[in-house]
């Protein structure tokens, strides 16, 4: 019934699994590297109780969570370099912390224009529906160095191209003769993502 894990990870051109960041408890430094591209998603709970999420293709493509009044979210996607190994990787970050970053951009000490010249230690305490996000800004500015550059460079592409990935996949799901059950159109485990935003 599913494609393997190397299968979508190959589709999507996530080819390894270190390409998404998951934000771990406590300190996770980053750096980010691109813009943040907003999207919709529907989170549930399938029949085993565990919170899924899958992307809103929107009403006007017949999204059946849509159809099923299944309340949509904002999250925002875009890429960053993981302090803890150097890897370039993608970040999925709900409204909350989105508006933390927000406001260092807004403020008079942090403010940036296009992306901030610090790193950031997204330090997550709690779990489930309590868990938190504190977004603490490096003291110093640092600049990347020439092989973070090209890191960045070979790797990233337009965040955009990602969701329109996974946007396809789940409309491949909704084209098929049977209407499909809600726990089929999660596209993959690294895409979930916990509800406490
Ligand atoms: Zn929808």
């Amino acid at each position: 019934m599913f494609s393997s894990q190397e299968d979508l990870k190959n589709k999507y051109g996530l080819r390894k699994t270190s390409d998404w960041l998951n934000l771990q408890k406590g300190d996770n430094k980053v750096r980010i590297v691109s813009d943040f591209v907003d999207y919709g998603v529907h989170t549930f709970k399938d029949k085993d109780g565990k919170y899924k999420s899958v992307v809103c293709i929107g009403k006007e493509n017949n999204c059946p969570f849509c159809a099923n009044k299944v309340p949509v979210k904002v999250q925002f996607l875009g890429w960053v370099i993981d302090r803890k190994d150097g890897e370039v990787k993608l970040l999925k970050i709900g409204w909350t912390i989105a508006q933390k970053i927000k406001s260092l951009q807004e403020s008079e000490d942090y403010g940036f224009e296009d992306l901030p010249p610090y790193d950031i230690n997204i330090i997550k305490s709690g779990e489930g529906l309590n868990t938190t996000y504190t977004v603490l800004p490096a003291r110093q500015n640092t600049s990347l160095t020439e092989e973070e550059q090209e890191k960045i460079k070979s790797k990233i592409k337009d965040p955009m191209e990602i969701i329109e990935r996974m946007r396809e996949k789940v409309m491949g799901s909704v084209e098929q003769p049977e209407t499909p059950q809600f726990e089929q159109l999660v596209p993959d485990n690294d895409n979930l993502e916990d509800l406490s935003f």
